[in-house]
């Protein structure tokens, strides 16, 4: 690789972490919003503690709150952590998923979805659910992506569909089966039905080969999640209601696993087909 074409893909992987911190700035609002009833694209930003409006430097993603160390400048309040942690999480998606994809439509497809799944994360760890709207912009973006591609690269947009289609179901249904069985068996909700909807999706974008390792590392990200957020105190009785309070949502391990699946899921198929060849 020339230098120049080193420094034009720097720049790209840079470029891509600014947008992404962006929007992440965005998703981040529109997540907080969402709990206080206020309009996403409507009202100025302001500040959550005094209401302050926010100058166009207050809301540059991560540098404003490096320099204003984490306080409001009008109240010194403390503003969070998830302000800066939202805009450097997609910021760091969108910089890996260029440097994987390229400045491709499947990169732009991919990213929207990833802000689709911050979203979720988001709004489950606040209120414990899903919202139908963030899986309906999945589908969307999922079913758009399809049509631009079918058309521009001259590939069968059906067919692209209808392997999508087979994807979502023959994860979905499985799982719908199992979380059936298990809700009867343990007398209680074993996994929430936003969570189904979420796998669903993952299915769609893809494929039922690359989503046998999707379930596996949300799984198993949920139990580390599960075990960081209890503390590791593992001397509690099941049933203690104090255990569920402590538990926390799927979405976001699911999430985690999406994104995981995006840089590494064809990979990890091609790789597994190859032991058996
Ligand atoms: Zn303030």
């Amino acid at each position: 690789m020339s230098f120049g074409s080193l420094s034009i893909s720097a720049f790209v992987v840079i470029l891509a972490f600014v947008v992404g911190a962006c929007i992440g700035s965005f998703v981040n609002c529109a997540s907080l919003r969402r709990g206080t009833g206020e309009s996403v694209l409507r009202g100025r930003s302001h500040c959550p503690e005094c209401g302050k409006q926010l100058s166009a430097f207050e809301l540059v993603p991560v540098i404003s709150w490096l320099v204003q160390k984490g306080a409001c400048r009008h109240c010194k309040k403390p503003l969070s952590l998830r302000y800066p942690a939202t805009e450097i999480v997609l910021g760091l998606v969108f910089a890996l998923l260029v440097w994987r994809y390229g400045v491709t439509a499947q990169f732009v497809e991919l990213a929207a979805f990833a802000s689709v799944l911050l979203y979720c994360s988001l709004v489950d760890l606040d209120s414990w659910t899903i919202p139908n709207a963030a899986i309906v912009a999945a589908i969307a973006i999922r079913v758009a992506y399809i049509a631009v591609a079918g058309l521009a690269f001259e590939g069968d947009a059906v067919s692209l569909l209808l392997h999508s289609l087979i994807g979502g179901f023959a994860i979905g249904i499985p799982l719908l089966i199992v979380v059936l069985v298990a809700d009867r068996v343990l007398g209680r909700d074993s996994m929430g039905g936003g969570d189904l909807k979420l796998f669903f999706v993952a299915g769609l974008y893809f494929g039922w080969q690359q989503c046998l390792f999707l379930v596996i590392v949300a799984c198993v990200v949920g139990i580390v999640m599960a075990f960081v957020a209890g503390g590791g105190d593992s001397n509690v009785d099941e049933d203690d209601a104090s255990v569920r309070h402590r538990q926390i949502p799927f979405g976001p391990a699911i999430a985690v696993a999406c994104v995981f699946t995006m840089l590494f899921g064809a990979d990890l198929v091609g790789w597994y087909d190859s032991l058996f060849v």
